[in-house]
């Protein structure tokens, strides 16, 4: 093996091409796509529309086994993957993944561009602001929360509702003088939903204006906090209304990080613009006193977090190491929300890939679209809520699999990361290995139960020895995998990945699709976390708090007991214990609570503590990260 340099010096050593040509290549017209600078650009939605008779290429999702500490490289596989087959074996291939937090890029794990000779490029404005996506879902988030008196909704009205008569505050919401008065827009939803068949404000009673104009917030179940995109572990609960104007109105509230927002998770799980203007206008952001779900367009604020997200919904096209189409957009968290880039990127990446009427099935291209954590998380929501949602019918599943956090799994002991490895994680002992395959076992059994073709990528490190590979590989396919290959993407780029995107090729050459979903939408919420609890994760029972069983009543009374559910747990363990590795058994899921995000479209139920604000370490990544005036070019990100 040749010493691989480090992935910043690796991405900045190519020069990309301007993406100008890479839009044409892939049949771009000059309207269909906007220029973000030199090496990155926005692509309309109007294309889909354009291409709306192509049949759709082969769409292929990248997970893994349980995470461990030392990363598995799903990043780096579904970008080595698509420069195996994009590059190497001449097809049209698209990677799709998450826009990075500039929390995680700065914090602990890095930037999220793939790794060594698998990456995208340009490396840093990738994981920095890319085209400001993440600050338009802040922006929207925090027009909905943020401070008293000022245009932030949630607040604002709670004040002016406890500060007004009802008649004050039907003045001010439909202003004018009598006779001229009009509904805004968004106000006729809002009648709509309390039965008021009236357009002309004047006609509606003293009893009627009451109504309409107050929302009458429960604060106790505000669930909508602020966000930003820094970790900022001191904001995770704070008091706000410190300020004498405010002061009668001092409440306890915290910030998430923007990536934990509901306008993230919509941003990714929506259609088009009109779905999103939708999604977004239905969120629900507390319970009245009498237990009415307040929602965005009860606010009024609907329309306007739209046209703060118009562009954010057009997704970002990039390009690989080597040249081969990357679409970066959307980037929710992986257990309060998703964890799956956009719908939308998928969707356009699929019909740019795809095949005309007539055309050899054999020139069809391929999407391979990565999920968060394992795939008892990332996968099953790609499945069970992406899928679901976006109608498209995967392929095959990709799992992706290391030696040494199989060795983990097996019993391998704790690592600080950071810290070179030594012992058993780089010297060959296939006792601990085989022990440790059980948990790619259990992860191919899962990814089974949809019934698609399932292809183990053994993300190779220069450590791991033949006799290993052999291990894994044979007790993969024993196992149900249609194939098990080991790929060297991250030493060689594209040409380490031929084989393995020979076997993806070959898994998805039958056009018969078979897949199937995990649960059906009318069962009860109970039942459906306990079909996810028991055939994913393995567990023997679930058990409800309180709190939970009382959400479950209130969802399903409000008419939210439908929804497909995201399930908030550890990525660490397939049970919702971090501690416990390999394939736990005999354990109880335990929901401590349940949440919603209507607009999104998923309930989350709570299995242990969820960190939506992350912190600090004492060393952060950000110590390493400078600019060098020599070259001008960002030095230690990774
Ligand atoms: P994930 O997507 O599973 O979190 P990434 O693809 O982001 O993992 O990889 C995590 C880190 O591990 C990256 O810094 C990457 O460069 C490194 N890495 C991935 N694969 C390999 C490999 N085969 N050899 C050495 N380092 C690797």
């Amino acid at each position: 093996f040749i010493p691989v340099p480090s992935d910043i010096d690796i991405a900045s050593s190519q020069t990309p091409k301007p993406i100008k040509a890479l839009a044409e290549e892939l049949g771009l017209a000059g309207n269909e796509y906007e220029l973000y600078g030199q090496y990155k650009a926005k692509v309309n939605l109007s294309v889909l529309d354009r291409l709306k008779n192509r049949k759709d290429g082969k769409y292929i999702v990248v997970t893994g086994i349980t995470p461990t500490p030392l990363g598995e490289g799903k990043s780096t596989t579904t970008i080595g993957i698509s420069q195996a087959l994009g590059a190497h074996l001449g097809k049209i291939a698209f990677a799709c993944v998450r826009q990075p937090s500039q929390g995680p890029t700065f914090g602990i794990k890095g930037g999220a561009a793939g790794g060594g000779y698998s990456q995208v490029i340009p490396m840093d404005e990738f994981n920095l602001h890319l085209t400001g996506d993440i600050h338009a879902v802040t922006a929207a988030n925090n027009l909905m929360g943020g401070a008293r008196k000022s245009a932030a909704a949630i607040d604002a009205r709670i004040l002016h509702e406890s500060t007004q008569t009802d008649k004050a505050l039907f003045n001010r919401l439909c202003p004018l003088k009598k006779g001229e008065r009009t509904f805004a827009p968004v106000m006729v939803k809002r009648l709509q939903k309390l039965g008021i068949n009236k357009t002309n404000p004047d006609d509606l009673t003293s009893e009627e204006i009451s109504k309409f104009v107050r929302l009458n917030f429960d604060p106790d179940t505000i669930t909508w906090q602020r966000v930003m995109d820094t970790n900022d572990r001191f904001l995770r609960r704070i008091t706000i209304g410190q300020n004498s104007t405010e002061k009668e109105f001092a409440r306890a509230t915290g910030f998430d990080i923007s990536v934990a927002s509901e306008c993230m998770a919509i941003l990714a799980l929506t259609t088009d613009l009109k779905d999103m203007r939708e999604r977004l206008g239905r969120m629900v952001v507390a319970n009245s006193k009498d237990r009415v779900p307040i929602t965005a367009d009860d606010l009024g604020v609907g329309g306007a977090l739209t046209v703060l997200l118009k562009d954010a919904i057009k997704p970002n096209l990039m390009q690989t190491l080597e040249g081969t189409p990357v679409f970066v957009h959307a980037g929710p968290f992986a257990n309060i929300a998703h964890g799956n880039s956009s719908i939308l990127a998928d969707k356009i990446a699929l019909k740019l890939a795809g095949t005309e009427e007539g055309d050899d099935e054999t020139e069809t291209g391929f999407v391979i679209t990565e999920a968060g954590f394992g795939a008892d998380i990332g996968m099953e929501k790609f499945f069970n809520i992406k899928c679901r949602m976006s109608g498209l019918i995967p392929d095959a599943v990709v799992l992706v699999a290391t030696l040494r956090a199989l060795k983990m799994h097996g019993g391998g002991p704790e690592v600080i990361p950071g810290k070179p490895l030594s012992g058993e994680y780089v010297e060959e002992n296939l006792d601990l290995l085989e022990k440790g395959c059980a948990n790619l076992i259990k992860h191919i059994q899962n990814a089974k139960k949809f019934r698609l073709p399932v292809v183990v990528a053994i993300n190779q490190f220069t450590t791991d020895t033949e006799a290993e590979l052999t291990l894994v590989r044979k007790i993969a396919i024993e196992a149900g995998a249609d194939d098990a290959v080991p790929a060297s993407h991250w030493a060689e780029g594209g040409a380490g990945a031929i084989k393995l995107a020979k076997a993806i090729v070959q898994a998805t050459s039958n056009p018969q699709k078979n897949f199937q979903f995990l649960y059906d939408l009318n069962r009860s919420i109970i039942e459906k976390i306990e079909i996810i609890a028991k055939e994913m994760y393995g567990a023997s029972d679930i058990s409800l708090s309180d709190k939970a069983k009382e959400k479950v009543e209130i969802y399903t009374k409000q008419g939210f007991g439908n929804l497909p559910i995201c399930m908030a747990k550890t990525h660490l363990s397939l049970s919702h214990d971090p501690k416990l590795k390999g394939v736990p058994t005999g354990f109880t899921v335990i929901v401590r609570d349940i949440r919603a995000s209507v607009g999104a479209g998923f309930l989350y139920p709570l299995l242990g503590e969820m960190q939506t604000m992350p912190g600090l370490p004492t060393r952060p990544c950000f110590f390493d990260v400078d600019l060098d005036f020599e070259s001008g070019r960002v030095v230690g990100l990774f």
